[in-house]
Order: structure tokens, then C-alpha cells, then sequence
């Protein structure tokens, strides 16, 4: 078993993150964390932007983690906003939860990140739920998978 080292930091209302140098410089994985954002909706989508810049040649690898946990609370215009988020997110290659104590993000959302990009989350908080949710990661994990690997033979076809 690899074990990796992260942290979870949260957004501050410049889009800086709440973590200091010293433990960055010890970490291989950095959450990042909208739940206790300040700001209103538009302002946490640019804050979320530019958290989403940073680090980018960082060591570690970067994982927006339970992601719409705040950003979602603004109904009913907060899908757009999430959505812009999420194409944020990708297109400065972050990693992005499947997070599975929060079920975020919702159903419809998760076929916009690409398997490559995807890290499956239990956000666990004791060894009984990781075991409960262990078996739920499993078919997830195959689920996604499956999916990757009907992308590729279709990718294949289409090549020929
Ligand atoms: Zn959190």
C-alpha cells in the first residue's frame, strides 16, 4: 500500500489558501476547500479560480475535495456557478472528488470529469466507515473504469 500525506486547506476570500509554507513543503496531496467560504456565490467562483491557478507546479498534487459543499447552498442559480467551477477546475488540471460522505458532486456532474482526474473520497472520519464505504469505492472505482475503457474502444473505432 502507498500511502500519500495531504492536507485540506480552505479558500480565504482572495482565493489564497489557509495553509502555510511550512506544511506545504510536507505534503504530496493539497485539498481544496470551499465549506467555509466567507464571500457571496459569484465571489466564491472567482476565489475558487484563482486557488485553481496556484501551486500548478507544485510537488503535490492538487484535488478540489468535496466539491459544491458551499457552492451549492445558492439555489436555485447555484448549477451554473458550479458548473463554471468545475471547467475551472479542469482546465487548471486539477484532480477533482468523488466524494462519498457528501455524495458530491451531484450525479449529473460527474460525467464532466474525465477518469484521469477523478479521485474517489471517502472523507472518512473513523475505521468503521472506512470500511463501510471501502465497498462502495470498489464498485466505483470499476464503474469508472469500465467507463475509461469503453472511451478508448470507442477512441479506437473512431481512429480507424
Ligand atoms: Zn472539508
Amino acid at each position: 500500500m502507498n500511502i500519500l500525506v495531504g492536507a485540506e486547506a480552505k479558500i480565504l476570500l482572495d482565493g489564497s489558501l489557509d495553509i502555510s509554507e511550512a506544511i506545504l513543503s510536507d505534503i504530496q496531496v493539497l485539498g481544496i476547500a470551499e465549506h467555509s467560504f466567507q464571500g457571496d456565490v459569484s465571489m466564491l467562483v472567482h476565489a475558487l479560480g484563482r486557488a485553481f491557478e496556484s501551486y500548478r507546479s507544485a510537488e503535490f498534487a492538487r484535488v478540489w475535495v468535496h466539491p459544491g459543499l458551499r457552492l451549492l447552498q445558492w439555489q436555485p442559480m447555484s448549477p451554473q456557478f458550479f458548473q463554471e467551477a468545475m471547467r475551472l477546475a479542469l482546465e487548471h488540471e486539477l484532480y477533482v472528488e468523488i466524494n462519498l460522505r457528501y455524495n458530491l458532486p451531484p450525479e449529473p456532474f460527474i460525467s464532466f470529469i474525465p477518469s484521469s482526474k477523478a479521485v474517489v473520497g471517502v472523507d472518512a472520519h473513523s475505521v468503521d466507515e472506512v470500511k463501510r464505504l471501502g465497498e462502495i469505492i470498489l464498485d466505483l472505482e470499476s464503474t469508472i473504469a469500465d467507463r475509461s475503457s469503453t472511451r478508448a474502444k470507442r477512441g479506437d473505432y473512431e481512429a480507424r
